[in-house]
C-alpha cells in the first residue's frame, strides 16, 4: 500500500488555510483519481522554466483551470506571464510528477 500523498502540493489535506478557494468536486468528474479530489486550493508559488522568476499561480485560476478549463490535476502552472505571451504555444501548465504509480488519464 502507498499511503503517501495523493494530491499535488498546492491541494494540501486538513483544514483550509487562510486564503484558500474551496474546489466544487462536482465539477472534477474529468479527474480519475479513485476518490482522491481536493477539497481547496492554495496559491502556488513556483520558479518559472523559462526565467526563472517566481510567480504565484492564485488559487482562483488553480480553480478555473482544474473546474472549467478541466485541466489534469497533476498538471501545474511551469511558465510565467511574461515568457508565456513571448513564447505563443508555450503552455502555462504542465504535468508534474504522480505520488504513485497509478494510472489518471
Ligand atoms: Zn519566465
Amino acid at each position: 500500500m502507498n499511503n503517501g500523498p495523493l494530491l499535488p502540493p498546492h491541494m494540501p489535506p486538513g483544514e483550509a488555510p487562510q486564503g484558500a478557494v474551496e474546489a466544487n468536486q462536482s465539477k472534477l468528474a474529468h479527474i480519475n483519481t479513485y476518490g482522491d479530489l481536493p477539497e481547496f486550493y492554495v496559491d502556488y508559488s513556483f520558479a518559472c522554466r523559462e526565467c526563472g522568476k517566481v510567480e504565484v499561480w492564485t488559487a482562483e485560476r488553480q480553480k478555473w483551470y482544474y473546474e472549467e478549463a478541466k485541466g489534469h490535476i497533476w498538471a501545474v502552472a511551469v511558465r510565467c506571464r511574461d515568457c508565456r505571451e513571448a513564447s505563443h504555444g508555450s503552455g502555462e501548465v504542465e504535468r508534474i510528477g504522480e505520488s504513485d504509480g497509478r494510472t489518471l488519464d
